[in-house]
């Protein structure tokens, strides 16, 4: 049934969009986080004692498919990602959408992704120590994936859970409008400074050894896109769109789950032109971005 288990601690694997794997907490109170993987395990696992507490590292759909179905659990989420749960228009903001863009996302996160709206019952903040019986977990606030995306250290166990820091061979996500790639980089570096024995993320192969390299590599990728990116601009002028068609990020244009990634490429080479505009490396006149010699 778990796919990794220490203690009070158990990983159900199911982790392809709109899904991710979930952490499971079996203490006098039970609790999910991230109720969006293997909907049966879920369900089994409420059957047989109910979940007391549901917490969601971060707003996206693919985190909460499931919340649906644990309609009596306290609902525990940051503070700053709480919007997105109270009002589907706040999450569908995060994806700048145009009009026609926006009645897509409603329909897919209303019908395929089962939202509703929720009030929580606790608002997360960074250092909150949470207590589920025996097991002691602390909030690590990790912005910059969302604004209010968090992940959870449980000392005793040596487990840390970096949700959608998920260490994947792709690199770091950052393409909402409140997205940040500094945020990202910090918070990435924080968590390489928590000692631990193993790593647990929400998509990927989600268990990992509890090596900060594993961490640093994942950041790297960051620099890497950056690196490229100058590269490109190195001969000449470019629009965002000429940029966004190189596909440093995701390659060739393409789709994956039914999400055109284009929109994401595009997304995250703005978010990197800004940051470079920031630390005044690049300029940027009529739409077209330049370096600065
Ligand atoms: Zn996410």
């Amino acid at each position: 049934m778990f796919d990794f288990e220490r203690g009070p601690l158990k990983f159900i694997r199911g982790g392809k969009y709109p899904h991710c794997h979930s952490l499971f907490i079996d203490d006098a109170r039970r609790a999910f986080v991230d109720a969006a993987s293997e909907k049966d395990i879920l369900k089994a696992l409420d059957r047989e004692n109910p979940i007391h507490i549901l917490i969601n590292s971060h707003g996206h759909e693919d985190h909460f498919i499931y919340n649906y179905l644990f309609s009596k659990a306290q609902f525990w989420v940051h503070e700053s990602d709480a919007p997105m749960f109270r009002d589907i228009d706040k999450l569908i903001d995060c994806y700048d959408p145009t009009p026609s863009e926006r009645n897509h996302w409603r329909k897919f996160i209303a019908e395929s992704c089962y939202y509703e709206a929720r009030n929580p019952d606790r608002l997360l903040k960074d250092g909150n120590e949470l207590i589920f019986g025996t097991t002691r977990c602390r909030v690590i606030h990790t912005p910059g994936h969302t604004p209010g995306h968090c992940a959870f250290h449980f000392p005793e166990e040596r487990v840390l859970f970096t949700a959608d820091l998920d260490l994947v061979k792709a690199g770091p996500y950052y393409g909402d409008v409140d997205s940040s790639i500094e945020d990202t980089l910090n918070s990435l570096e924080r968590l390489a400074s928590i000692d631990v024995d193993v790593y647990l993320t929400c998509h990927g192969r989600g268990i990992h050894e509890g090596n900060p390299e594993h961490i640093h590599r994942y950041a790297a990728v960051v620099h890497e896109r950056e690196e490229k990116l100058l590269e490109f601009l190195a001969d000449g002028p470019k629009t965002l769109e000429t940029v966004t068609a190189q596909g440093i990020i995701y390659g060739p244009p393409r789709s994956l789950s039914g999400w055109d990634l284009s929109v994401s490429e595009s997304a995250m080479m703005k978010k990197h032109l800004e940051w470079l505009e920031r630390k005044e490396m690049v300029n940027s006149e009529n739409g077209c971005f330049s370096l600065i010699s």
